[in-house]
């Protein structure tokens, strides 16, 4: 590190490689700095990708990107310990509005466009602070090094803990966060398929509520992802 960029980018997950990607192909020099040990080692999701805004910023996504089904079936269950309804929702039309993938591989793509583009992507270097000069960020501290640019973007995740160590973001309190935990079934393409009545390829995203969270706010997603 030492030289300077026009735009140092905190984490390599969706947000900060899409930024980074965007900026590149415009000429911009531009610094991904991630924690992980590489990107899309850190970034955790259950399984489905909204594509609208992909069409826009990756228009060759469809052929590219890594999906793996696209969600042409949608559930919402309404559930008690022993009874349930279910609204179901199909389509024959090949829509791309959504699909389903693994992060990791995705955030992987998401990776190489940046770096197609000209970005600079590095990783296993957690950024510590922001250097802050006459009330302006300057640039980024990662142990020893300091990386200086025009313009930081934090796309740290969640929890925005360099923001808050710089005193740019209060500590996020309970209420306005929510936990989510998530459980990986592997089951067989046949399995799935057979298990859920799905054509080759197709995709099914279901949601529940009530029993599976004893009925406080919240629910219970389920996104079928081929075996890798
Ligand atoms: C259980 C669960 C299920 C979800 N399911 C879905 C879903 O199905 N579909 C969907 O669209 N969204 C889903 N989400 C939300 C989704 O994961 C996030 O919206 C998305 O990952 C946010 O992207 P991001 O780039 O802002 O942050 P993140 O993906 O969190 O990426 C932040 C990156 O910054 C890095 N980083 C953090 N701090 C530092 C630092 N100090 N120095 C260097 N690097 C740093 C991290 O290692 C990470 O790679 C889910 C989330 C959870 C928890």
């Amino acid at each position: 590190m030492g030289t300077k960029f026009d735009v140092i980018v905190v984490g390599a997950g969706p947000a900060g490689l899409t930024a980074a990607q965007q900026l590149a192909s415009k000429g911009f020099k531009v610094l991904v700095i991630e924690r992980g040990k590489k990107p899309g080692s850190k970034n955790v999701f259950g399984g489905r990708i909204y594509a609208h805004v992909l069409d826009r910023l990756y228009p060759e996504y469809v052929k590219e990107a890594p999906v793996e089904r696209w969600v042409r079936r949608e559930r919402i269950t309404m559930m008690t310990e022993d009874s349930w309804t279910t609204v179901d929702f199909e389509t024959t039309k090949v829509e791309h509005k959504s699909f389903t993938a693994y992060l990791t591989n995705f955030v992987e793509w998401l990776d190489k466009k940046a770096e197609a583009a000209g970005a600079v992507v590095v990783s296993e270097v957690p950024v510590d602070s922001l250097i802050i000069k006459d009330g302006r960020v300057v640039g980024v501290r990662a142990g020893n090094d300091e990386v200086y640019g025009d313009v930081t973007i934090i796309a740290e995740g969640i929890n925005r803990l360099v923001l808050e160590r710089s005193g740019l973001a209060p500590k996020l309190s309970p209420e306005i966060v929510a936990l989510g935990v998530k459980e990986v079934i592997k089951l067989s393409k046949e399995e799935i398929n057979d298990r859920f009545n799905l054509d080759e390829d197709e995709g099914l995203a279901w949601v529940a509520a009530g029993f599976p969270t004893h009925y406080l706010p919240g629910g219970a997603s389920y996104t079928l992802i081929r075996r890798p």
